[in-house]
C-alpha cells in the first residue's frame, strides 16, 4: 500500500492550496486503507466524502506534497470523528449506588472478560465496591467463569442458584446490590452468535428491571462489516451508552470503531488489550486513528514540516519585536493565540512587562468575543493599514469599524493597544542581555 501511496504523491506537484484534483486522488488511496482496515464500505464513503469537501482549497504547508498533507488532513478528521465530545472516554456514570452497569454483545466478543476487567479497574482504580452476576443461563460454564474471575480479582460474584431465568438474576442482583451497600452492580449478560429476537428481549428485559446507568456494548475489534449491524441492532432495541472494543492486540486495524462511532454515535470507552485481567484501557482516539489509516510516517512527516513553520514564523516575529516593531499583524497573532489558549495565556502573558498590560485587559473583561471583535476590526483593514496602523485617519478608521460592525471608539481602543504593545516592545528590545528573547521562549 505504502508503495502505492508514495506513487500517487510523487505525482502531485506541489502548489499553494490543495485542488478538487489533488484531494481526489489521495482520497481514493485513503478510502482503500479504510476499508482495509475493516471500516464498513459506507462508512467509508461517508467518510471520505466529507473530508473531501473540508480539504479542498486548504492550504499545502511548504516542503510537503498535497498528498501529503490530504493524508495530514484526514488523520486529525479521524481523530475528531473518533473521539467527539467525549472528553474522559474512561469515565463512566456511577453515582447514586447502586449504579447498575448493562454489558452486551454477541457471545465471544469478550464480554464476561471485559466485564471482570472493569469490575477491577471500578474496584482498584476508583476504590468503589462491585457486585457483579451473570445472566447467561444457557452456559453454566460462563456463569462459572465469571465466579473464578470475580476471586481472581477479589470482586464478590452474585452466588449462583440453578434454574433462575437472566430476569429472576437481574432482580436479586439489583436486591443484593442495595443490601449489600455495594456502589455498582455489573450485569453480564448471554450473547449469541447472531442477533436475533430472544437475545434483544432478554436484554430488553433486563434493562427495563435495573435501569441501567451505563449500557457498554461489547465488539470484537477484529469484526469488520459486521460490526455495524450489530452496533446498529443493540443501540436501537436496547440503548447503548458507550462500546468496548475487544481483541485490540491482534493484528487488526481496528476500522470497526470508526464503524461504530459513525453509526451509533455512542463514545468508545475502553480497549481491552488481551486477555488479562489488566489488559483493559481507555480509549484513545489518536492511537487507533494511526492504526486505521496506518501512514503513521506521513503524518508524523506533515507534522514535523508544520513545527518547523511554527518556529520560523516565531523566529522572524522575535526579530522584528527587538527591533521595536509590532504592528497589526503582529498584535491579530497574538490575539488569535490567547483564543487558542483560552483566555490571557498567550505569549505576551509570558514577558516580564507584560504583565501590567495582562492586568489592563483583563479589568476591561477581554474575553472570548471581545477578542474576537478585536481580531474582525484588524481583519477589516487593507494589508498596508495592517503594516502601518499610524496612517489612520478619520474617514480610514469609520470604513475599518462600519467593515467590522462596530463603532469607531472600538478601533480606537484597538489602536491604543498596539500603541502600548509597540511601546513596549521598543523599551525591551534595548534592554540587555536578550530579555525579550528569553521571555519569548517562555
Ligand atoms: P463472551 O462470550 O462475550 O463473554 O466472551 P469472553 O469474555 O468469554 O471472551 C471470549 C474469549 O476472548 C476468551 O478466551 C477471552 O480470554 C478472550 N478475550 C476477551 N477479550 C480479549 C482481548 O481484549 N484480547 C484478547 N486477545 N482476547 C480477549
Ligand atoms: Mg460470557
Amino acid at each position: 500500500l505504502s508503495d502505492r501511496l508514495s506513487g500517487v504523491f510523487d505525482r502531485l506537484t506541489k502548489q499553494g492550496a490543495l485542488s478538487e484534483d489533488d484531494v481526489k486522488t489521495a482520497l481514493r488511496e485513503v478510502r482503500v486503507a479504510l476499508l482495509e482496515a475493516d471500516v464498513s464500505l459506507p462508512v467509508a464513503r461517508d467518510f471520505v466524502k466529507a473530508v473531501q469537501d473540508k480539504a479542498t482549497g486548504q492550504a499545502v504547508t511548504k516542503s510537503v506534497t498535497p498528498g501529503q498533507q490530504v493524508v495530514k488532513i484526514v488523520h486529525d478528521a479521524l481523530i475528531d470523528v473518533l473521539a467527539g465530545d467525549n472528553a474522559n472516554p474512561g469515565e463512566l456514570k456511577i453515582d447514586n449506588p447502586p449504579a447498575p452497569i448493562l454489558m452486551v454483545g454477541l457471545q465471544g466478543s469478550g464480554k464476561t472478560t471485559t466485564t471482570a476487567k472493569l469490575a477491577r479497574r471500578l474496584t482498584q482504580t476508583n476504590g468503589k465496591r462491585v457486585l457483579m452476576a451473570s445472566l447467561d443461563t444457557n452456559r453454566p460454564a460462563a456463569m462459572e467463569q465469571l465466579a473464578i474471575l470475580g476471586q481472581q480479582i477479589g470482586v464478590d460474584t452474585l452466588p449462583i442458584v440453578k434454574g433462575e431465568t437472566a430476569q429472576q438474576i437481574a432482580k436479586r442482583a439489583k436486591t443484593q446490590a442495595s443490601l449489600g451497600g455495594y456502589d455498582v452492580y455489573m450485569l453480564d449478560t448471554a450473547g449469541r452468535l447472531h442477533i436475533d429476537e430472544e437475545l434483544i428481549q432478554q436484554a430488553a428485559d433486563v434493562r427495563d428491571i435495573t435501569n441501567p446507568r451505563e449500557t457498554i456494548l461489547v465488539v470484537d475489534g477484529l469484526t469488520g462489516q459486521d460490526a455495524v449491524n450489530v452496533a446498529e441492532a443493540f443501540d436501537r432495541d436496547i440503548g447503548i451508552t458507550g462500546v468496548a472494543l475487544t481483541r485490540m492486540d491482534g493484528d487488526g486495524r481496528g476500522g470497526a470503531a470508526l464503524s461504530m462511532r459513525a453509526v451509533t454515535g455512542k463514545p468508545i470507552k475502553f480497549v481491552g488489550l488481551g486477555e488479562k485481567m489488566d489488559a483493559l484501557e481507555e480509549f484513545h482516539p489518536e492511537r487507533i486513528a494511526g492504526r486505521i489509516l496506518g501512514m503513521g510516517d506521513i503524518v508524523s512527516l506533515v507534522e514535523k514540516a508544520q513545527q518547523t513553520i511554527e518556529a520560523e514564523q516565531a523566529e522572524r516575529m522575535m526579530k522584528r519585536f527587538q527591533k521595536g516593531q509590532f504592528n497589526m499583524n503582529d498584535l491579530k497573532m497574538q490575539l488569535e493565540q490567547m483564543m487558542k489558549m483560552g483566555g490571557m495565556e498567550g505569549i505576551m502573558s509570558m514577558m516580564p512587562g507584560m504583565k501590567k498590560m495582562k492586568g489592563q485587559m483583563d479589568e476591561a473583561g477581554m474575553d472570548d468575543s471581545v477578542l474576537r471583535q478585536q481580531i474582525a476590526l484588524i481583519n477589516s483593514m487593507t494589508k498596508k493599514e495592517r503594516a502601518n496602523p499610524q496612517i489612520l485617519q478619520a474617514s480610514r478608521k469609520k470604513r475599518i469599524a462600519a467593515g467590522a460592525g462596530m463603532e469607531v471608539s472600538d478601533l480606537n481602543r484597538l489602536l491604543k493597544m498596539q500603541r502600548q504593545m509597540s511601546d513596549m516592545m521598543k523599551k525591551m528590545g534595548k534592554m540587555k542581555g536578550g530579555m525579550l528573547k528569553q521571555a519569548m521562549k517562555g
